[in-house]
């Protein structure tokens, strides 16, 4: 948790200095936090890549990509001429142990300039082949030999399986402290969803009817517009259950399930969370069919454009078997959760780019107002929208004004100052947050681990069995009509963007 600047010398290595994430994502955070006062007053940033560059040829491409993509937009000169100074490239291959030694000589640089030992991160924005000589070239050289200063920053994905990522952590462990690593989903720094731990612990209202008494179940969303863009290539290897599934929605879910924490420190909340992963009940292999669900698009229409089919995608297999939905339905073996579903669905090239929380409340248990029309009695509802759109709506029932009784919706909304260019970023938050050695909001080894486990037997089903009726929803539209009988077993329907108006 923030609470105060950041006053220590801090050094910042972006491995993968060159790449997609550091222009797009990284390099404007790191701008931003400086524009916000957090940065230190003693800082640098190393960008590092095998694509020969001098430091002004960087800063120049860091320039123009700020332009671009910095919600503050484009840098102001003076504000550029303190900050550029500061940022550095380095040539490197990273499968080159001699270049780490000469990173070394540049840190330490740094550090007698400053005359002080800086804290030290590794941010490895790399493809993931890369992590373990980055990691071992570093540990080598001894730039990280300080637990309490010196991290790894570790993007996703995290393993390919739960033993991949077993012996990720295992080899990672073999060289640094758990305490100095830190895995990174970058959802956990979005307001909205930080929000979700103030909206359920800072208030007395909610948490006495957050349980299966009053909850009847609870649905996350995370829709994408986007097809696999460039991409093709990786997402094959992947699909959108390791993509999105074992990675952002569990840990959503987690914020919504997890029992109240004793204190906001690291440990204690990532103890609460991997319950709530312990917790969820694992499918057996023959009941894969029944509570999971995946599809692939086909060609279709978005925005009033005709966009291609997954299987026409560049890099991709035109008999692909990779899935580009999933929905899943999952049950929590626990007091508070016991046959509460929970169901977690995303999907790319859908109707609305919209990641929403629904937590659905049953109905009142006796109708005192016969003969009102059954439509308008819906249950209480409380929609929890982390993006595009960002609030919280609570849907209620009121008499409608006029001499008869009669009954209509109606929702109070909490509306995020909507002024976006003020709203910080996921990567503002998670890079100070790291600056600063809190890990709260980064996933432990145990929680890569259980998330795994939690999707293993859907993702050894899926690989197992080639879907046959691939592909299965047209680009534009919510997903296969599977995902829709998958809720209304339980006479649920997925809920969609439509609000009442506001109040
Ligand atoms: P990218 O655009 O392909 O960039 C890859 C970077 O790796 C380049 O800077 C490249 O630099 C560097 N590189 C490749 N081989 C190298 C080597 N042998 N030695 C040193 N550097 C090398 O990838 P990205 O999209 O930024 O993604 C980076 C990581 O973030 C991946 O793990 C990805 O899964 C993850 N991620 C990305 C996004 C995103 O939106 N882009 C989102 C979530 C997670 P040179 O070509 O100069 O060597």
């Amino acid at each position: 948790m923030k609470t105060g600047k950041n006053a220590e010398p801090t050094i910042i290595v972006i491995f993968g200095g060159t790449g997609d994430l550091a222009k797009r994502k990284l390099i404007p955070a790191l701008f931003n936090l400086f524009l916000a006062g957090w940065l230190p007053e003693n800082f640098a940033i190393i960008g590092l890549g095998r694509t020969p560059l001098h430091d002004d040829d960087f800063r120049e491409r860091l320039h123009e990509a700020l332009g671009e993509f910095s919600r503050s937009g484009k840098p102001d000169a003076d504000q550029w001429a303190k900050f550029s100074p500061s940022v550095f490239y380095f040539q490197s291959d990273i499968n080159n142990p001699e270049s780490f030694k000469k990173l070394g000589e540049l840190m330490d640089q740094h550090e007698s300039e400053w005359k002080a030992k800086a804290n030290r991160l590794f941010y490895l924005s790399v493809a993931p082949q890369f992590i373990k000589t980055a990691t071992l070239n570093i540990s080598e050289a001894k730039l990280a030999s300080h637990p309490k200063k010196d991290r790894i920053i570790i993007e996703k994905p995290f393993g390919h399986n739960k033993q991949t990522a077993i012996e990720l952590n295992q080899f990672l462990t073999e060289t640094f402290h758990e305490e100095q690593i830190y895995r990174i989903d970058h959802y956990l720094g979005k307001e909205t969803v930080q929000n979700i731990l103030a909206f359920r612990f800072a208030n007395a209202l909610f948490e006495p009817i957050w349980n299966r008494n009053y909850i009847d179940s609870v649905q996350i969303t995370v829709a994408e517009q986007v097809g696999v863009e460039e991409r093709g290539g990786y997402y094959e290897t992947s699909g959108a259950l390791r993509d999105m599934i074992q990675n952002h929605l569990l840990q959503i879910m987690c914020m919504v399930a997890m029992e109240p924490p004793v204190s906001f420190e690291a440990e204690e909340i990532r103890n609460r969370k991997v319950d709530v992963l312990r917790a969820i009940r694992r499918l057996r292999p023959e009941e894969v069919h029944q509570s999971a669900v995946r599809g692939q698009y086909a060609s279709g229409w978005l925005q009033g454009k005709h966009v291609p089919g997954y299987r026409e995608e560049e890099g991709v297999d035109p008999h692909s078997n990779t899935e580009t939905f999933a929905a899943v339905k999952f049950y929590l073996d626990n007091w508070r959760w016991q046959d509460v579903p929970f169901y977690l669905r995303t999907g790319k090239r859908m109707q609305e780019k919209m990641s929403s929380i629904t937590i659905q409340f049953k109905p009142v248990p006796h109708s005192t107002f016969t003969g009102t029309q059954a439509d308008n009695l819906m249950p209480n509802r409380l929609t929890i929208n982390i993006q595009p759109q960002m609030d919280i709506r609570l849907r209620f029932i009121s008499k409608k004004t006029g001499l008869e009784m009669e009954l209509n919706p109606a929702e109070m909304v909490f509306n995020y100052d909507t002024c976006s260019t003020q709203t910080p970023e996921a990567y503002e938050t998670l890079l100070l947050d790291a600056m600063q050695g809190d890990a709260t909001l980064f996933m432990r080894s145990d929680q890569v681990e259980e998330a795994w486990d939690v999707i293993t037997s859907i993702l050894e089903a899926w690989e197992s069995r080639n879907s046959l009726d691939f592909p299965n929803y047209p680009a534009g539209s919510w997903g296969p009509e599977n995902a829709e009988a998958l809720i209304a077993r339980q006479g649920h329907v997925w809920a969609l963007n439509t609000h009442l108006h506001d109040h």
